[in-house]
């Protein structure tokens, strides 16, 4: 009995990685929004890691693999967004098989600067994923370690492509 739960478990694990990458829980213009972000950040990669000083091989190399299949979740209607008024995004998920974003916190706050701070989201929770060093403080909030200079490098480049702008609300809220 044990010996079947134990197959099980690894099955769903090996089915995991294999899954298509999703997202979900969005609204559908918030969700096609996050396609986009998404999109930006998996086609521009490799310019970004280059972009980001002091990212290992070994880093890198799992964030390649990440960025393929997490999967990512609007949670602007629940507690893990609701209950915390500064948080854009959070990465917590059983086996990093996906990440939090709270759309609609980055849509308010960031106004005209929304879709390339999604990106910028986006990106840094997919390095928590790949567990990129982080700085003992990381949670106090923004500062210069490896996650955040990625999300930077991300943000710099899809403003300098032009890509910013405001994003549409989130209607699962
Ligand atoms: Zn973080």
């Amino acid at each position: 009995m044990k010996k079947a739960i134990l197959v099980g478990f690894l099955l769903a694990l090996t089915f995991n990685v294999h899954a298509k990458q999703r997202i979900k829980h969005c609204g559908s213009s918030a969700k096609s929004e996050v396609r986009e972000a998404l999109n930006f950040v998996k086609n521009n990669l490799e310019t970004i890691m280059s972009d980001t000083s002091g990212m290992t091989s070994k880093e890198k190399k799992k964030l390649r693999k990440k960025a393929k299949n997490v999967n990512i979740k609007c949670m602007d209607h629940k507690p893990v967004c609701k209950n915390h008024s500064d948080r854009g995004g959070v990465s917590r998920h059983m086996f990093n098989s996906a990440v939090v974003i709270c759309y609609n916190r980055i849509r308010s706050v960031m106004g005209n600067n929304a879709f390339c701070a999604l990106a910028d989201t986006i990106i840094h929770e997919f390095g928590h994923t790949a567990n990129v060093k982080k700085a003992r403080n990381h949670n106090d909030g923004p500062n210069n370690d490896k996650v955040y200079r990625l999300g930077d490098a991300a943000e710099d480049l899809c403003n300098s492509m032009g890509l910013d702008g405001s994003i549409p609300r989130n209607s699962n809220d």
